[in-house]
């Protein structure tokens, strides 16, 4: 062969092989990121859910077949002023690419001057946006997206930012600051945000019957004046899951041209592991994991999204220990308690009540997790032995000293009853996930995204 006929077999080698890869993968570029973020959601907690959906469920983790299908990495987190986070910071840092300091929302290490966001970034190149959790819609994980405070404790001004960036989907719970205080609301100004976004141009939906109904290319979906409920008690209540808000809030942002940028959180996960609820906890991160498998339909659907599945920090220490009360070591937690667990913490606590006698709660815990525990073991829970150990850090009456006593039964132990500094993963699929692996910063996740959508 001469060398001009060579050349045209390169070239041709080429052309064709560019021409049979999809666009996306040829460029790692991605029309639409759908980022899903586990709050607290730390190598136990998934660890533990994939062995109560395999061994109780018989069914694998979505998570696991984007781990299969996709990249993962080993995920750090610290932040510009301390070594473990909290939400905001850490939201804030996967949002902007840049390192903060905690409880301010998407400021720069200042605490003043706002940094622009991922959401922003799109939102300004014509594409729309959605925002979906099961704690509050102006709680710090979705707030660092679309918003810019000191304090995240004013989520008030978080709503009202949040509306004003005009995000398309806007879903989970706190209504409380979309009200004023004459309708129950928290706000001072007196404003009915409710109204406001009426008037702009928003379905606003309170239940999972009007989620269903709802039409209309932007949506305000509130079903809780607090945080939604945890998945362990919301068969009583008309809350949807946080699959059925993925799937809806996927189903109207794809409707744009030209793509969309969604953070659907599972908000809850790390409020159960605050609390040291082992079963809240689990199945949270089981609601989280339905919706990752929606995700993930979506994805094999619209091969041209990215999707990115995170945690912001570990909460709670959690760590599945060996032994129960009868054996030593490597026997492991106990899925079938788990499985006959019935309330979460939360509930158990509001039955419990103040000052709570031995017998009570000897009678609520068969009650709720059907494990009949000693009078020893209730007296340290009545007198919340653990707690006074070390009060400044043990927020919830009486749940520290039931998780401590409950430790040989359900083998799951927890070294903390906040955040820690343990590694996360990161994974993912589609378009610009490749870069997912190895060892990450969450800053670098930002520019990921950022990437992938440019
Ligand atoms: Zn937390």
């Amino acid at each position: 062969m001469n060398t001009q006929r060579w050349g045209r077999w390169i070239a041709c080698y080429f052309v064709c092989g560019i021409l049979l890869l999809p666009i996306g993968a040829l460029a790692g570029q991605a029309k639409n990121v759908i980022l899903l973020i586990g709050d607290g959601m730390g190598p136990s907690h998934v660890g533990a859910a994939w062995l109560y959906s395999n061994r109780i469920l018989d069914k694998d983790l979505k998570m696991v077949e984007v781990m299969k299908a996709g990249r993962t990495a080993y995920l750090v987190n610290d932040t510009a002023d301390a070594i473990v986070t909290e939400s905001a910071a850490a939201a804030g840092q996967i949002a902007t690419g840049q390192k903060m300091t905690a409880r301010a929302l998407s400021m720069a290490a200042d605490g003043k001057t706002p940094v622009k966001t991922i959401m922003e970034m799109v939102k300004a190149k014509g594409l729309v946006t959605g925002l979906v959790t099961t704690s509050g819609i102006t709680d710090a994980t979705p707030a660092a997206f679309a918003a810019h405070v000191p304090h995240r404790s004013d989520e008030a001004s978080v709503a009202d930012q949040e509306l004003k960036l005009g995000v398309e989907v806007l879903m989970g719970g706190r209504k409380q600051f979309f009200l004023p205080e004459i309708s129950a609301g928290k706000r001072k100004d007196g404003r009915n945000l409710l109204d406001e976004a009426r008037a702009a141009g928003y379905t606003v939906v309170g239940d999972a019957e009007e989620l269903k109904a709802a039409e209309g290319s932007k949506i305000l979906g509130l079903f809780n004046m607090g945080n939604m409920v945890y998945e362990i008690d919301r068969p009583s209540t008309m809350e949807p899951s946080l699959a059925e808000m993925t799937a809806r809030a996927l189903q109207v942002l794809s409707k744009s041209p030209k793509g969309f940028f969604a953070m659907i959180e599972g908000g809850r996960i790390d409020h159960a592991a605050h609390r040291n609820d082992a079963a809240a906890t689990i199945l949270d991160t089981l609601a989280f994991d339905e919706a990752i498998g929606v995700a993930l339909d979506f994805q094999r659907r619209n091969p041209d999204t990215l999707i990115i599945v995170t945690a912001d920090h570990e909460t709670g220490g959690m760590a599945l220990i060996g032994h129960s009360k009868d054996s030593k070591e490597y026997v492991g937690i106990d899925l079938a308690a788990i499985r006959k667990t019935t309330a979460s913490f939360e509930v158990i606590a509001g039955d419990l009540g103040k000052n709570p006698t031995p017998e009570k709660i000897k009678e609520l815990v068969k009650a709720y997790l059907a494990i009949e525990i000693t009078d020893d073991e209730a007296t340290i829970v009545a007198n919340d032995t653990i707690r006074k150990l070390e009060p400044a850090n043990y927020s919830y009456p009486y749940l520290h000293s039931l998780a401590f006593v409950l430790r040989p039964y359900l083998r799951v132990g927890w070294g903390s009853q906040t955040h820690t500094a343990s590694p996360l993963l990161a994974f993912g699929t589609g378009p610009g996930s490749e870069r997912i692996v190895g060892f990450l910063h969450n800053t670098q996740l930002f520019e990921i995204m950022k990437t992938a959508m440019e």
